[in-house]
């Protein structure tokens, strides 16, 4: 298939729980683009984030009964050239920012030695190693520093798996066990030749099933101090495959440089199947916070794109290690705690640990910096 909308495929608006009862996630990526994300396609590929309101200086209009957990804030007026449908979030007067899916910043060489906004912090400050990724720049990048996501190249097929998952409670552990393929369709890999992806990207290798093995802290806390991400991956989704951190080897953005499938992921050298950023073939909620898509390896949870007021989330609204706190449902309880977000900006997901992540077996592509 030629270039599709990767990130405006489904965010099924279907709940499905996932992780409460161990169970994973399951059901093929849904083929129909959520509302909100095609409402913000039309008015210019333009996210609408915290506070969104109605250019023109519109009265908002409070929408999806969560007025009550929205913050008024100065400056109220419009913004004049923001382009905003208030069909698309809870318009609540605030500060925003718009994450512009056409004009997305690239994090190139954003790789940190202490935690801070926007970047990754990679233990040992960065990746290096043997090459791999994107061997050409993909004429989805714009002239002025940012690409457009919606103008990829997809990786072609719908190839299915069998795979296997479980992720479960015992006692103080969260324990994930599985073989690491995703419970969803993925991309013909090696690219073929044939593939419109291969003119950019001619990732070599297949997708092959790992040990996935984690105990993790089933109630994490939040560490003194934060602390450095570093391969093999950041975290597990309930699709049963892993997230790796934004940079390809070359410290390059991940998203924007490298051509993943329908679902946003890809195989590494080893066969281990990968995302950099937000996958829509996990289900998220539909409106109000989004679900839990995962775990960290710190054992706090990662979340999808939208926060309290069902507003979609920036960079700005997340901490240097791309989370924050407040009540989510945890384990079938409501508990104030720290959680991470996907974001549709760089650094998409975790970018540090705020608790402490668990020692990984170097399975499954454990070596270093994952290719692509
Ligand atoms: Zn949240
Ligand atoms: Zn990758």
């Amino acid at each position: 298939m030629a270039r599709q909308l990767a990130l405006l495929l489904p965010f099924a608006a279907v709940l499905v729980a996932c992780g409460s009862d161990g169970s994973p996630v399951s059901g093929a990526p849904s083929a129909t683009a959520s509302s909100t994300i095609a409402a913000a396609t039309a008015t210019g590929g333009s996210i609408p984030s915290e506070g969104a309101r109605t250019a023109g200086g519109a009265t908002p209009t409070v929408s999806g009964g969560t007025a009550g957990s929205a913050t008024a804030s100065p400056g109220a007026s419009s913004t004049p050239g923001v382009a905003a449908s208030a069909a698309t979030s809870p318009a609540v007067v605030g500060p925003r920012r718009v994450i512009d899916l056409l004009r997305v910043p690239v994090g190139d060489g954003k790789v940190s030695t202490s935690a801070r906004a926007g970047y990754v912090w990679r233990c040992g400050g960065g990746a290096g190693g043997p090459g791999g990724g994107a061997s050409v720049k993909g004429p989805w990048f714009n002239s002025d520093g940012t690409y457009n996501a919606t103008a990829k190249a997809i990786v072609d097929g719908a190839i299915g798996w069998p795979s296997s998952f479980t992720a479960s409670r015992s006692g103080s552990s969260r324990i994930l066990t599985g073989n690491a393929l995703p419970n969803h369709v993925t991309g013909r890999f090696p690219i073929q030749p044939s593939d419109d992806a291969y003119q950019y990207d001619r990732n070599p290798n297949s997708i092959s099933q790992q040990t996935l093995a984690v105990t993790l802290p089933a109630d994490p806390q939040v560490a003194a101090q934060a602390s450095c991400v570093s391969p093999p991956f950041v975290a597990v989704l309930a699709s049963g495959s892993v997230v790796f951190d934004a940079l390809d080897a070359l410290n390059r953005d991940a998203g924007a440089w490298e051509t993943q499938d329908r679902c946003a992921g890809h195989p590494q050298r080893t066969g281990q199947y990968h995302y950099h950023t937000v996958t829509a073939c996990v289900a998220d909620s539909d409106s109000g916070h989004s679900a839990l898509l995962g775990w960290a390896v710190d054992g706090f949870g990662l979340f999808g794109v939208r926060g309290e007021r069902g507003e979609t989330l920036t960079n700005d609204n997340l901490d240097a290690c791309h989370g924050h706190a407040h009540e989510v449902e945890w384990d079938g309880r409501q508990v104030t705690m720290y959680h991470y977000h996907a974001t549709y900006e760089y650094p998409y997901t975790i970018s540090c640990y705020r608790g402490t992540p668990a020692r990984l077996p170097a399975t499954g592509g454990g070596a270093p910096p994952p290719r692509p």
